[in-house]
This record gives structure tokens, sequence and C-alpha cells, in this order.
């Protein structure tokens, strides 16, 4: 279970020993993927668009993409909590005047900064998942560092819901065979998603509706933030300012926003004769 974690591990001071070369080697392809952040915005945005190594890995080690749901789809929102202006209090918000439910994936190190958010989550009617007790690739770090980022991410939200959590999902969608095998263990339901509005990037409001709105649909998975901790932009506030436009569509699609436990456990779509 989530509660049987070393409490330092919960602090982000990482106990694990690892050799040598796996530590150079993690803090080298670290530094590779911070160089990215040179190129160009556009440059950025098509590179993260068409990424084949996503795919693979996601047939390698998989999980929720969307959802069977007919009349329903989802909106997520990573990297909170956030107590900082144009953050998850904005989302939420955002999320009552559009009528909407979501589920965010909330980040260990975060919770403890803005213990107030996640029970303010839970009370607007929205779920809360695991996105880890620090947010980085479990693919470029030594197995037992992802394992106990996972079993210490999901302590810190056992404790504060009182149960154990019933979805993960991983940083960058970047998963270890190690962190599956431990999501099993821990009863964590692993959650990709079906499309994004690139909203870690520097864009505006209107482009991260547009480029969600252009892939709404029954049993869509949306990934988006309420918080830029973790991103290139300064703040949530693009999001935000999205969250209409993109309720607007779905209200215009005769699509449901709802949390993806409820849109899991929906009766599944009978099949037309
Ligand atoms: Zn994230």
């Amino acid at each position: 279970m989530c509660g049987e974690r070393d409490p330092g591990l919960r602090n982000g001071a990482l106990q694990q020993k690892f050799s040598a070369p796996e530590r150079v080697l993690g803090e080298m392809r670290r530094h590779l993927h911070r160089l990215r952040q040179l190129l160009p915005l556009s440059l950025r945005c098509s590179l993260q668009e068409r990424s084949p190594g996503r795919a693979r890995r996601w047939r390698e080690v998989p999980g929720i993409e969307r959802v069977e749901a007919r009349n329903q789809a989802v909106l997520t929102f990573d990297d909170g909590p956030d107590a900082g202006p144009a953050a998850t209090d904005a989302v939420l918000d955002a999320l009552d005047a559009a009528g909407a439910k979501a589920t965010f994936f909330v980040v260990g190190e975060q919770m403890e900064k803005a213990p107030d958010l996640v029970p303010e989550i839970l009370a607007r009617g929205h779920e809360v998942g695991v996105h880890g007790q620090r947010h980085f690739r479990h693919d470029r770090v030594p197995s037992a560092e992802s394992v106990a980022d996972i079993e210490a991410g999901c302590a810190t939200l056992a404790e504060a819901l009182g149960t154990p959590p019933r979805f993960y999902r991983p940083p960058y969608g970047k998963l270890s065979e190690a962190g599956a095998e431990a999501c099993r263990r821990l009863g964590l339901e692993v959650a990709y998603w079906s499309t994004w509005g690139l909203d870690w990037e520097p864009l505006p409001a209107d482009r991260v509706a547009r480029r969600v709105n252009r892939d709404l649909e029954a049993g869509a998975v949306v990934l988006l933030h309420d918080s830029a901790r973790y991103a290139v932009r300064p703040d949530a506030a693009a999001t935000v300012g999205a969250i209409a436009s993109i309720a607007d569509r779905a209200s215009a699609l005769g699509l449901d926003l709802v949390t993806l436990g409820a849109a899991v456990d929906a009766p599944a779509p009978v099949a037309a004769r």
C-alpha cells in the first residue's frame, strides 16, 4: 500500500544508492533535454507533435489513452497544485463556470507547498491522481529512483485523500518498466492522454483551445496543466483562458466533460446494429 514508505522519500530526498555511471548518465540526459528549450517555439511544438518514440513506448508500457464513453470526454490538469496566481484556483473557477469536472494529476512536492488545494479540488467535485513525488522523466533515471518516486507520490496523495489513489500519470508520458510494475503493485492505473493543448509552451489561450478542440471527440483524454512550475511559460493563464472555448466545443459535440474515473466507469457504448 502507498502508506508504507520511508518518510524521508516524501521530502524529495530520495535515499536510493545508485552506481556512479548510472548517476552521470542520468544527469547528462537531463541536460540534453533542457537544450531543446533553445529551439524556436514552432519547431519545438512540431517536434513534440511528431513523436514516434512516444507511441512505441506506450505500446511497451501501456496505459489509458482514451476512454470508451460515447458522450463524454476528459480534461486532465497536471503539475499542480499551485497556489500562485493564474494557476489551480483559476482553473477551478473556469471549470465551475463551464460546468465541467476534471482530473488533476498532482505532484507530491507541490502538495506540500499548497496543502489546502487538494481538499479544494475534491470539494469542487473533481478527481485527483498521482503525478509523482517529484517531476522527471522516468525513462532517464535508475529503476530504483523511478519506483521510489511513484511510491512516495502515491503515499503523499493517499495521506491527503484518506484512501489509495486510483490513477498515475508519468511526467512527460515516460514510464519505466520498473515504474509500471510499481504501479501494478500499488494498484495504480497508468493514464496517458489522446490529445493535448501544448500548454507547457508559451502559447496564447486561443492557440491552446484550438489545439485541443481539433482533436476533441467522444472518449478523448486531454492533457492540460494547472501550473507552470515545470514548463517554459510563466504561468497557467493561457490554460485558464482556453477552458471556456473547450467547454463550448464539447457542448457543441454533445459531450459532457467528466473525471477520468467517471468516464472509465461509464457503461460501454452499445455497438450499433
Ligand atoms: Zn507533468
